[in-house]
Protein backbone atom coordinates (compact mmCIF):
# COMPACT_ATOMS: atom_id res chain seq x y z
CA UNK A 1 0.00 0.00 0.00
CA UNK A 2 2.48 2.31 0.95
CA UNK A 3 4.01 2.22 -2.40
CA UNK A 4 0.94 3.03 -3.91
CA UNK A 5 0.28 5.77 -1.72
CA UNK A 6 4.04 7.34 -2.43
CA UNK A 7 4.07 7.95 -5.65
CA UNK A 8 1.69 10.72 -4.52
CA UNK A 9 3.98 11.75 -2.15
CA UNK A 10 5.42 15.32 -3.50
CA UNK A 11 8.73 14.44 -2.53
CA UNK A 12 8.80 11.62 -4.19
CA UNK A 13 6.77 12.52 -7.32
CA UNK A 14 6.19 16.23 -7.17
CA UNK A 15 4.95 15.85 -10.14
CA UNK A 16 1.45 13.62 -9.73
CA UNK A 17 -1.30 15.23 -8.37
CA UNK A 18 -4.28 12.82 -7.11
CA UNK A 19 -7.75 13.59 -8.46
CA UNK A 20 -10.56 14.33 -6.10
CA UNK A 21 -12.68 11.11 -7.04
CA UNK A 22 -9.98 8.88 -6.06
CA UNK A 23 -8.83 10.56 -2.98
CA UNK A 24 -12.09 10.51 -1.26
CA UNK A 25 -11.82 6.71 -2.07
CA UNK A 26 -8.73 6.43 -0.57
CA UNK A 27 -9.71 8.57 2.74
CA UNK A 28 -13.13 6.26 2.65
CA UNK A 29 -11.04 3.07 2.77
CA UNK A 30 -8.97 4.07 5.76
CA UNK A 31 -11.97 5.35 8.35
CA UNK A 32 -14.54 3.15 9.93
CA UNK A 33 -17.84 3.73 11.59
CA UNK A 34 -17.96 3.98 15.14
CA UNK A 35 -19.75 1.11 17.26
CA UNK A 36 -20.51 2.78 20.28
CA UNK A 37 -24.78 3.96 20.76
CA UNK A 38 -26.93 5.00 22.98
CA UNK A 39 -30.65 5.77 23.94
CA UNK A 40 -32.03 8.92 23.68
CA UNK A 41 -35.33 11.11 23.79
CA UNK A 42 -36.41 11.41 20.28
CA UNK A 43 -36.20 15.80 20.45
CA UNK A 44 -32.24 14.99 21.66
CA UNK A 45 -31.35 12.75 18.51
CA UNK A 46 -32.19 15.50 15.66
CA UNK A 47 -29.32 15.08 13.41
CA UNK A 48 -27.75 12.06 15.36
CA UNK A 49 -27.81 8.91 13.15
CA UNK A 50 -30.07 5.85 13.40
CA UNK A 51 -28.28 2.85 15.13
CA UNK A 52 -31.36 0.44 14.62
CA UNK A 53 -34.34 -1.05 11.88
CA UNK A 54 -37.06 0.81 13.24
CA UNK A 55 -40.20 -2.05 12.06
CA UNK A 56 -43.42 -0.37 12.90
CA UNK A 57 -45.45 -2.14 15.34
CA UNK A 58 -48.63 -0.53 13.98
CA UNK A 59 -50.71 0.51 10.96
CA UNK A 60 -50.00 4.13 10.61
CA UNK A 61 -52.98 5.66 10.63
CA UNK A 62 -54.39 2.93 12.28
CA UNK A 63 -58.04 3.21 11.16
CA UNK A 64 -59.02 3.67 7.58
CA UNK A 65 -59.93 7.23 7.86
CA UNK A 66 -61.84 10.22 6.00
CA UNK A 67 -59.31 12.66 4.62
CA UNK A 68 -62.22 15.85 4.26
CA UNK A 69 -64.93 16.96 6.40
CA UNK A 70 -67.84 15.47 4.62
CA UNK A 71 -70.84 12.96 4.54
CA UNK A 72 -69.37 8.67 4.39
CA UNK A 73 -71.41 6.67 1.98
CA UNK A 74 -70.63 3.50 -0.10
CA UNK A 75 -70.50 3.94 -3.67
CA UNK A 76 -72.00 1.35 -5.54
CA UNK A 77 -75.48 2.53 -6.20
CA UNK A 78 -75.12 6.16 -4.82
CA UNK A 79 -77.12 8.31 -7.70
CA UNK A 80 -77.47 12.53 -7.11
CA UNK A 81 -80.90 12.19 -8.17
CA UNK A 82 -81.87 10.19 -4.57
CA UNK A 83 -81.09 11.95 -1.94
CA UNK A 84 -79.22 9.90 1.54
CA UNK A 85 -80.31 9.80 5.18
CA UNK A 86 -77.86 10.65 7.41
CA UNK A 87 -77.77 8.11 10.43
CA UNK A 88 -75.21 9.38 12.03
CA UNK A 89 -71.54 10.79 12.64
CA UNK A 90 -68.45 10.00 13.36
CA UNK A 91 -65.49 12.92 14.69
CA UNK A 92 -61.71 12.15 14.91
CA UNK A 93 -61.14 10.04 18.26
CA UNK A 94 -64.76 8.42 18.00
CA UNK A 95 -66.65 6.21 15.58
CA UNK A 96 -70.08 5.56 14.55
CA UNK A 97 -70.66 2.06 15.90
CA UNK A 98 -73.82 0.52 13.23
CA UNK A 99 -73.09 -0.58 9.61
CA UNK A 100 -73.92 1.59 6.75
CA UNK A 101 -76.28 0.47 4.24
CA UNK A 102 -77.30 1.43 0.73
CA UNK A 103 -79.12 5.21 0.91
CA UNK A 104 -77.86 5.91 3.97
CA UNK A 105 -74.67 8.56 5.12
CA UNK A 106 -73.01 9.74 8.02
CA UNK A 107 -71.40 12.60 8.98
CA UNK A 108 -67.63 12.51 8.98
CA UNK A 109 -65.08 14.72 10.09
CA UNK A 110 -61.04 14.27 8.63
CA UNK A 111 -59.63 11.84 10.39
CA UNK A 112 -62.82 9.98 11.82
CA UNK A 113 -62.56 6.42 11.34
CA UNK A 114 -64.95 5.06 8.17
CA UNK A 115 -67.67 3.61 9.57
CA UNK A 116 -68.44 -0.12 8.18
CA UNK A 117 -70.34 -0.08 5.04
CA UNK A 118 -68.22 2.91 3.86
CA UNK A 119 -65.97 3.54 1.32
CA UNK A 120 -66.39 6.78 -0.01
CA UNK A 121 -66.31 10.40 1.00
CA UNK A 122 -68.59 13.27 -0.13
CA UNK A 123 -66.59 16.47 0.44
CA UNK A 124 -69.36 18.87 2.68
CA UNK A 125 -68.67 21.40 -0.54
CA UNK A 126 -70.89 19.51 -2.76
CA UNK A 127 -73.69 18.36 -0.35
CA UNK A 128 -76.64 20.01 0.92
CA UNK A 129 -78.63 18.83 4.35
CA UNK A 130 -81.97 18.99 5.36
CA UNK A 131 -82.76 17.97 8.73
CA UNK A 132 -81.31 14.15 7.96
CA UNK A 133 -81.63 14.62 4.35
CA UNK A 134 -78.58 14.95 2.15
CA UNK A 135 -78.28 15.47 -1.36
CA UNK A 136 -75.56 15.82 -3.40
CA UNK A 137 -73.94 17.06 -6.87
CA UNK A 138 -71.36 14.43 -8.85
CA UNK A 139 -68.99 13.24 -9.64
CA UNK A 140 -67.77 10.62 -7.31
CA UNK A 141 -65.06 8.46 -7.35
CA UNK A 142 -65.52 5.51 -5.76
CA UNK A 143 -62.34 5.86 -2.85
CA UNK A 144 -62.55 9.65 -2.90
CA UNK A 145 -60.94 11.44 -0.09
CA UNK A 146 -60.10 7.74 1.87
CA UNK A 147 -56.54 7.14 3.94
CA UNK A 148 -56.38 3.87 3.90
CA UNK A 149 -54.98 2.13 7.09
CA UNK A 150 -51.19 1.23 7.20
CA UNK A 151 -50.96 3.24 3.90
CA UNK A 152 -48.26 5.49 5.42
CA UNK A 153 -46.67 2.20 7.16
CA UNK A 154 -48.19 -0.43 7.18
CA UNK A 155 -47.44 -3.24 10.85
CA UNK A 156 -44.09 -4.76 10.46
CA UNK A 157 -42.81 -2.90 7.83
CA UNK A 158 -39.46 -1.29 7.73
CA UNK A 159 -40.12 2.52 8.80
CA UNK A 160 -36.56 3.46 8.95
CA UNK A 161 -32.99 1.88 8.17
CA UNK A 162 -30.33 1.86 10.41
CA UNK A 163 -27.63 5.20 9.01
CA UNK A 164 -30.64 7.06 8.31
CA UNK A 165 -29.69 10.36 9.91
CA UNK A 166 -32.67 12.06 12.34
CA UNK A 167 -33.75 15.05 10.53
CA UNK A 168 -37.40 16.55 11.79
CA UNK A 169 -39.17 14.74 9.49
CA UNK A 170 -37.70 11.44 11.14
CA UNK A 171 -38.66 12.15 14.14
CA UNK A 172 -42.14 13.13 13.10
CA UNK A 173 -42.25 9.42 12.04
CA UNK A 174 -40.73 7.56 14.73
CA UNK A 175 -43.58 9.37 16.85
CA UNK A 176 -46.34 8.22 14.40
CA UNK A 177 -44.42 5.01 15.69
CA UNK A 178 -45.72 5.73 19.29
CA UNK A 179 -41.95 5.40 20.24
CA UNK A 180 -40.53 8.29 22.94
CA UNK A 181 -36.68 7.12 22.73
CA UNK A 182 -34.45 5.82 19.54
CA UNK A 183 -30.92 4.07 19.42
CA UNK A 184 -28.60 6.52 17.98
CA UNK A 185 -24.38 6.63 17.43
CA UNK A 186 -22.95 8.28 19.97
CA UNK A 187 -21.46 11.80 18.95
CA UNK A 188 -18.03 11.59 16.94
CA UNK A 189 -15.33 13.80 19.00
CA UNK A 190 -13.08 15.74 16.88
CA UNK A 191 -10.31 17.71 17.89
CA UNK A 192 -9.36 21.00 15.59
CA UNK A 193 -6.38 23.15 15.64
CA UNK A 194 -4.91 25.83 13.56
CA UNK A 195 -0.93 26.58 13.10
CA UNK A 196 1.42 29.23 11.68
CA UNK A 197 3.11 31.78 13.64
CA UNK A 198 0.89 34.63 12.02
CA UNK A 199 -2.23 33.17 13.04
CA UNK A 200 -3.49 35.36 16.09
CA UNK A 201 -6.25 34.49 18.44
CA UNK A 202 -9.26 37.33 18.70
CA UNK A 203 -8.50 39.04 21.55
CA UNK A 204 -4.80 39.91 21.01
CA UNK A 205 -3.88 42.90 19.36
CA UNK A 206 -3.26 42.24 15.38
CA UNK A 207 0.30 42.71 15.45
CA UNK A 208 1.96 43.72 11.52
CA UNK A 209 2.29 40.81 9.08
CA UNK A 210 -0.05 38.59 10.96
CA UNK A 211 -3.94 37.35 10.30
CA UNK A 212 -7.02 36.99 13.02
CA UNK A 213 -7.30 32.65 13.24
CA UNK A 214 -10.60 32.58 11.14
CA UNK A 215 -10.12 28.32 10.54
CA UNK A 216 -10.91 27.10 14.11
CA UNK A 217 -14.51 29.23 13.26
CA UNK A 218 -15.53 27.73 10.23
CA UNK A 219 -14.50 24.35 10.98
CA UNK A 220 -16.31 24.31 14.30
CA UNK A 221 -19.66 25.90 12.33
CA UNK A 222 -19.59 22.66 10.00
CA UNK A 223 -18.41 20.50 12.86
CA UNK A 224 -21.44 21.38 14.90
CA UNK A 225 -23.59 21.16 11.84
CA UNK A 226 -22.50 17.99 11.74
CA UNK A 227 -23.36 16.99 15.01
CA UNK A 228 -19.58 16.40 15.95
CA UNK A 229 -18.62 17.59 19.76
CA UNK A 230 -15.75 19.48 19.15
CA UNK A 231 -12.51 19.49 21.06
CA UNK A 232 -10.52 22.98 20.57
CA UNK A 233 -6.75 22.72 20.92
CA UNK A 234 -6.29 26.75 19.83
CA UNK A 235 -3.38 27.78 17.88
CA UNK A 236 0.04 25.43 18.03
CA UNK A 237 3.11 27.72 17.04
CA UNK A 238 5.40 26.46 13.88
CA UNK A 239 7.80 24.41 15.55
CA UNK A 240 7.99 20.26 15.46
CA UNK A 241 7.76 19.46 19.23
CA UNK A 242 4.18 22.12 19.48
CA UNK A 243 3.21 19.72 16.52
CA UNK A 244 3.99 16.59 18.15
CA UNK A 245 2.65 17.42 21.44
CA UNK A 246 -0.63 18.44 20.33
CA UNK A 247 -0.81 15.51 17.61
CA UNK A 248 -0.56 12.89 20.54
CA UNK A 249 -3.06 14.88 23.09
CA UNK A 250 -5.71 14.98 20.64
CA UNK A 251 -5.46 11.46 19.39
CA UNK A 252 -6.00 10.39 22.44
CA UNK A 253 -9.22 11.83 23.31
CA UNK A 254 -10.99 12.49 19.45
CA UNK A 255 -12.25 10.23 16.68
CA UNK A 256 -10.45 12.16 14.50
CA UNK A 257 -8.50 15.73 14.47
CA UNK A 258 -7.95 18.14 12.14
CA UNK A 259 -5.42 20.80 11.36
CA UNK A 260 -5.50 23.77 9.07
CA UNK A 261 -1.97 25.28 7.57
CA UNK A 262 1.30 24.32 7.08
CA UNK A 263 0.74 21.22 4.90
CA UNK A 264 1.83 23.42 1.57
CA UNK A 265 5.15 22.44 0.16
CA UNK A 266 7.26 25.52 1.79
CA UNK A 267 6.45 25.04 5.18
CA UNK A 268 5.37 20.94 5.25
CA UNK A 269 8.71 19.74 6.21
CA UNK A 270 8.59 20.21 10.06
CA UNK A 271 4.69 18.96 10.32
CA UNK A 272 6.18 16.19 8.08
CA UNK A 273 8.53 15.81 10.66
CA UNK A 274 6.36 15.56 13.79
CA UNK A 275 3.54 13.56 11.74
CA UNK A 276 6.73 10.89 11.53
CA UNK A 277 6.95 10.95 14.96
CA UNK A 278 2.84 10.19 15.67
CA UNK A 279 1.69 8.25 12.97
CA UNK A 280 1.63 7.43 9.37
CA UNK A 281 0.48 10.51 7.21
CA UNK A 282 0.50 10.84 3.44
CA UNK A 283 1.40 14.57 2.08
CA UNK A 284 -0.93 14.56 -1.31
CA UNK A 285 -1.11 17.02 -3.97
CA UNK A 286 -4.81 17.05 -5.06
CA UNK A 287 -5.57 18.06 -8.58
CA UNK A 288 -8.48 20.89 -7.07
CA UNK A 289 -8.86 24.75 -7.03
CA UNK A 290 -8.88 25.58 -3.95
CA UNK A 291 -7.11 23.42 -1.63
CA UNK A 292 -4.63 21.49 -3.55
CA UNK A 293 -1.90 20.24 -0.62
CA UNK A 294 -3.81 17.61 2.02
CA UNK A 295 -2.33 15.65 4.38
CA UNK A 296 -4.23 12.60 5.83
CA UNK A 297 -3.27 9.19 7.82
CA UNK A 298 -3.59 7.67 10.65
CA UNK A 299 -2.39 9.02 14.08
CA UNK A 300 -0.87 6.29 16.84
CA UNK A 301 -3.93 4.94 18.00
CA UNK A 302 -5.43 4.97 14.03
CA UNK A 303 -6.96 8.03 14.54
CA UNK A 304 -8.01 10.20 11.38
CA UNK A 305 -5.75 12.86 10.93
CA UNK A 306 -6.78 15.79 7.81
CA UNK A 307 -4.33 17.80 7.60
CA UNK A 308 -6.18 20.70 5.87
CA UNK A 309 -4.44 23.77 3.68
CA UNK A 310 -4.18 26.78 5.63
CA UNK A 311 -5.85 29.15 3.34
CA UNK A 312 -9.83 29.65 4.58
CA UNK A 313 -11.66 29.10 1.56
CA UNK A 314 -9.65 26.60 0.80
CA UNK A 315 -10.41 25.31 4.81
CA UNK A 316 -13.80 25.11 3.52
CA UNK A 317 -14.10 23.72 0.34
CA UNK A 318 -11.59 20.80 1.61
CA UNK A 319 -13.86 19.62 4.71
CA UNK A 320 -16.72 19.32 2.91
CA UNK A 321 -15.32 17.36 -0.52
CA UNK A 322 -12.90 15.20 2.34
CA UNK A 323 -13.72 15.55 5.70
CA UNK A 324 -17.50 15.23 5.30
CA UNK A 325 -17.77 12.10 3.39
CA UNK A 326 -15.34 10.70 5.93
CA UNK A 327 -17.06 11.59 8.92
CA UNK A 328 -20.36 10.66 8.13
CA UNK A 329 -19.21 7.31 7.47
CA UNK A 330 -17.85 7.20 10.52
CA UNK A 331 -20.88 8.68 12.47
CA UNK A 332 -22.54 5.71 10.88
CA UNK A 333 -24.54 7.37 7.96
CA UNK A 334 -25.14 5.02 4.83
CA UNK A 335 -23.57 5.96 1.44
CA UNK A 336 -23.51 9.88 2.03
CA UNK A 337 -22.96 11.89 -1.58
CA UNK A 338 -23.11 15.79 -1.43
CA UNK A 339 -26.17 16.97 -3.27
CA UNK A 340 -25.44 18.02 -7.02
CA UNK A 341 -27.96 20.04 -8.91
CA UNK A 342 -26.99 20.74 -12.88
CA UNK A 343 -27.55 24.77 -13.40
CA UNK A 344 -26.53 26.89 -16.61
CA UNK A 345 -23.29 29.22 -16.18
CA UNK A 346 -24.72 32.91 -16.58
CA UNK A 347 -20.81 33.69 -17.49
CA UNK A 348 -17.90 32.05 -18.49
CA UNK A 349 -16.15 30.09 -15.81
CA UNK A 350 -12.21 29.45 -15.51
CA UNK A 351 -11.45 26.15 -15.18
CA UNK A 352 -8.79 23.72 -16.28
CA UNK A 353 -9.16 20.40 -17.68
CA UNK A 354 -7.63 17.97 -15.57
CA UNK A 355 -8.22 19.90 -12.24
CA UNK A 356 -11.52 19.94 -10.17
CA UNK A 357 -12.13 23.63 -9.65
CA UNK A 358 -14.26 24.68 -7.06
CA UNK A 359 -15.63 28.34 -7.23
CA UNK A 360 -18.27 30.31 -5.12
CA UNK A 361 -21.28 30.46 -7.04
CA UNK A 362 -24.80 32.28 -6.50
CA UNK A 363 -27.58 30.06 -8.44
CA UNK A 364 -31.04 31.53 -8.95
CA UNK A 365 -34.02 30.41 -10.90
CA UNK A 366 -34.99 33.04 -14.01
CA UNK A 367 -38.01 34.27 -15.44
CA UNK A 368 -37.85 31.00 -17.29
CA UNK A 369 -37.66 28.86 -14.59
CA UNK A 370 -34.40 27.60 -15.97
CA UNK A 371 -31.87 27.26 -12.99
CA UNK A 372 -28.84 29.82 -13.19
CA UNK A 373 -25.40 30.35 -11.56
CA UNK A 374 -22.68 32.81 -11.48
CA UNK A 375 -19.35 33.17 -9.73
CA UNK A 376 -19.71 35.76 -6.58
CA UNK A 377 -16.63 36.89 -7.97
CA UNK A 378 -12.92 37.20 -6.81
CA UNK A 379 -12.14 33.81 -6.18
CA UNK A 380 -9.01 33.56 -4.31
CA UNK A 381 -8.61 30.99 -1.96
CA UNK A 382 -8.18 33.76 0.86
CA UNK A 383 -11.26 35.79 0.12
CA UNK A 384 -13.50 34.20 2.95
CA UNK A 385 -16.36 37.06 1.34
CA UNK A 386 -16.87 34.86 -1.75
CA UNK A 387 -17.85 32.13 0.54
CA UNK A 388 -20.19 34.75 2.78
CA UNK A 389 -21.85 35.84 -0.33
CA UNK A 390 -22.05 32.04 -1.73
CA UNK A 391 -25.12 29.87 -1.82
CA UNK A 392 -23.51 27.23 -3.89
CA UNK A 393 -20.37 25.89 -4.84
CA UNK A 394 -20.00 25.04 -9.09
CA UNK A 395 -17.80 22.47 -9.41
CA UNK A 396 -16.28 22.16 -12.91
CA UNK A 397 -14.83 18.10 -12.65
CA UNK A 398 -11.53 17.25 -14.15
CA UNK A 399 -12.05 16.35 -17.85
CA UNK A 400 -13.21 20.34 -18.89
CA UNK A 401 -11.60 23.17 -19.50
CA UNK A 402 -13.18 26.41 -18.88
CA UNK A 403 -17.02 26.96 -19.17
CA UNK A 404 -18.74 29.34 -21.70
CA UNK A 405 -21.86 31.51 -20.30
CA UNK A 406 -24.74 29.19 -21.33
CA UNK A 407 -22.97 25.79 -20.46
CA UNK A 408 -24.33 23.10 -18.23
CA UNK A 409 -22.88 22.78 -14.89
CA UNK A 410 -22.70 20.96 -11.58
CA UNK A 411 -23.76 23.25 -8.44
CA UNK A 412 -23.33 21.78 -4.86
CA UNK A 413 -26.31 23.71 -3.39
CA UNK A 414 -25.61 24.93 0.41
CA UNK A 415 -28.09 22.86 2.66
CA UNK A 416 -30.68 24.52 4.30
CA UNK A 417 -33.74 23.52 6.96
CA UNK A 418 -34.72 20.27 6.18
P1 LIG B 1 -0.05 27.77 4.96
O1 LIG B 1 -0.61 26.60 4.22
O2 LIG B 1 0.20 27.47 6.40
O3 LIG B 1 1.12 28.33 4.28
O4 LIG B 1 -1.18 28.87 4.95
C1 LIG B 1 -1.65 29.41 3.73
C2 LIG B 1 -2.31 30.74 3.95
O5 LIG B 1 -3.41 30.60 4.83
C3 LIG B 1 -1.39 31.76 4.62
O6 LIG B 1 -1.61 33.02 4.01
C4 LIG B 1 -1.84 31.78 6.04
O7 LIG B 1 -1.60 33.00 6.68
C5 LIG B 1 -3.32 31.51 5.93
N1 LIG B 1 -3.80 30.86 7.13
C6 LIG B 1 -3.30 29.75 7.69
N2 LIG B 1 -3.98 29.42 8.79
C7 LIG B 1 -4.95 30.36 8.95
C8 LIG B 1 -6.01 30.56 9.90
N3 LIG B 1 -6.18 29.73 10.91
N4 LIG B 1 -6.84 31.61 9.73
C9 LIG B 1 -6.68 32.45 8.67
N5 LIG B 1 -5.72 32.31 7.74
C10 LIG B 1 -4.86 31.28 7.87
MG1 LIG C 1 1.35 28.23 7.87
Amino acid sequence: MSEVLSCFDPAANPQRMLPVDESIQRILSQVMAITDTERLALPAALDRVLAEDLISPINVPQQTNSAMDGYAVCAAGLNPQQPLHIVGSAYAGSAFNGILQAGEAVEIMTGAPLPQGADTILIKEVCQREGNSLSFTGPVQPGQHVRQAGEDIAAGSLALSQGSRLRPQELGLIASLGHTEVAVYRRLRVAIFSTGDEVVAQGQPLTENCIYDTNRFTLQGMLQRLGCEVIDLGIIEDSQPAMETALSAAAGQADAVISSGGVSMGNADYIKSALEQVGEINFWRIAMRPGRPLAFGQLLNRTPFFGLPGNPVAVMVTFSQFVQPALRKMMGSGDWQPVRVSAVAEEAIRSRAGRTDYSRGIYRIDEQGQLQVRTTGSQGSGILTSMTAANCLIEIGDDKAALEAGDRVLIQPFPDLL
